[in-house]
């Protein structure tokens, strides 16, 4: 479990090694030192708590820092697929404007030009971003600041000349959600031609061509019986295209209808225990998939209770917030400021085979305080320190109670919010 220890910056000489990121500490009685030096070239800033985590090859050090905003440009969609939360909450659309957008970005300067992580701006959020009517200028306005932009959208508003234009822009980053492998079973969850969504990768895998420019594309897609079959279509789609990436989630189900689509109320269960309880332990060395292999791997695969099977190399991790691990948050079009997605508006969610409502939990405003100072708010850093050591009940193993109904509390008495029955962090749900 990490542990957050007394480190204290110090201005040392620190001896010199050959290699540009390598330096020692200075380590006695309980306390670290460490050298300015150290701490630019690993992008830290001192005022940030620095986490200390012991492992089997030592220890290792990361800093308690924010890394990228999930920025929820609208609240509107010219979509209604069956999967959105939109159909089950009850609060208001709209755009963010310009102006409190411009907030955002100027609460970010302090942290706009690390020189080891660029800063991450997504504009993404439950809403299509590309709705917006002054879209390209949340993108310009991004990148004339030097941060890393990326956007998720549903692609049916992405043609050629928006695609140049994002290349042009220098847009790090575009994921298409495309949730079928296949024109049917798209059109089963979006309620709509999948057609302008393909159109959009194509546009992009061409503009990308044409301009010899970085850009990552990917799709992202939400698994549920009716468009599983489809996954090997988008699979052999996007290594047709030469995309750098498919996301593949778990639905959140926030309807009956969505409820009796999930995959996954096994995998909530196997991800409550830990890997090392699985008999046998499963450890191999990489083989060739190939012909001569393939049967008897997926026999292997098989018995395993989840994909990827418990202790896989890559596998989404069990009791592990990633918004806390990488430094993120987001912010909902109203201004309101949240630790997570699933915490930006309150929804219900079908989990444990009960309803329970997921009440938002704000931790600021946009319009009333800088983000950076909002992220070193004292509470909210409390917080994050509860996130990663993850000390809330195992409640997909226990199977629900009355505790769980909403998000309030739980049967360890912790605060609200309690995060014992997230999908997120049991690797359920992805977010790409
Ligand atoms: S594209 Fe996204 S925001 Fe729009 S309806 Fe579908 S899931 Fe909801
Ligand atoms: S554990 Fe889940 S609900 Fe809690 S902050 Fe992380 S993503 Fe949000
Ligand atoms: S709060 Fe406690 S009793 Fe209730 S479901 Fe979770 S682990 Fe079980």
């Amino acid at each position: 479990m990490p542990s957050t220890v007394g480190l204290r910056p110090a201005h040392l000489d620190a001896p010199k090694t050959d290699h540009p990121r390598i330096s020692y500490l200075a380590a006695s009685r309980g306390d670290i030192t460490l050298s300015v030096r150290l701490l630019t070239q690993a992008g830290l800033d001192a005022g940030d708590e620095l986490i200390c985590k012991a492992g089997p090859d030592g220890l290792r050090l990361t800093a308690d820092t924010l890394r990228k905003v999930y920025v929820e440009v609208t609240g509107a969609c010219n979509l209604a697929c069956a999967t959105c939360i939109r159909h089950a909450w009850d609060e208001p659309l709209g755009h963010m404007p310009l102006a409190r957008y411009t907030r955002l970005l100027d609460g970010l300067s302090a942290v706009a030009h690390s020189p080891v992580q660029p800063f991450t701006v997504s504009l993404s959020g439950f809403g299509e971003p590309l709705v917006h009517p002054e879209f390209l200028a949340f993108v310009g306005l991004a990148r004339a600041r030097g941060l890393r932009v990326e956007i998720i959208t549903n692609g049916t508003l992405l043609d050629a000349a928006l695609a140049r234009e994002l290349i042009a822009l220098g847009v790090a980053q575009v994921t298409v959600s495309m949730d079928g492998g296949d024109e049917a079973a798209y059109a089963a969850i979006r309620g709509h031609d999948r057609e302008p969504a393909v159109a959009a990768v194509a546009a992009l895998v061409e503009a990308r061509r044409r301009a010899r420019r970085r850009l990552e594309i990917g799709l992202a897609f939400v698994a549920t019986r009716r468009n599983i079959d489809s996954l090997p279509g988008l699979l052999a789609l996007a290594h047709d295209w030469d995309l750098d990436f498919v996301s593949v989630s778990n639905v959140v189900p926030h309807t009956a209808e969505m409820a009796a689509e999930m995959l996954w109320g096994g995998a909530a269960w196997a991800a409550s225990f830990p890997d090392t309880r699985w008999r046998p332990r499963l450890e191999m060395g990489r083989i060739d998939l190939d012909e001569r292999t393939r049967p008897a791997l997926a026999a292997l695969w098989d018995r395993a209770p989840t994909w990827p099977p418990p202790g896989a190399e890559g596998g989404p991790q069990r009791n592990h917030c990633r918004f806390v691990h990488e430094g993120m948050l987001a912010v909902a079009w109203d201004g309101r400021v949240a630790p997570c997605l699933s915490l930006l508006h309150t929804h219900p969610e079908h989990v444990n085979s009960h309803w329970k409502t997921i009440k938002s939990h704000t931790v600021g405003h946009i319009d009333e305080r800088p983000l950076l100072d909002i992220w070193r708010d004292a509470a909210y850093r409390d917080f994050r320190r509860r996130l990663r050591a993850f000390d809330f009940p195992a409640c997909f193993a226990c199977g629900g109670c009355p505790d769980t109904d909403t998000n309030d509390t739980d049967c360890y008495g912790s605060s609200f919010p309690s995060c014992g029955e997230c999908l997120w962090a049991q690797g359920i749900v992805l977010c790409p």
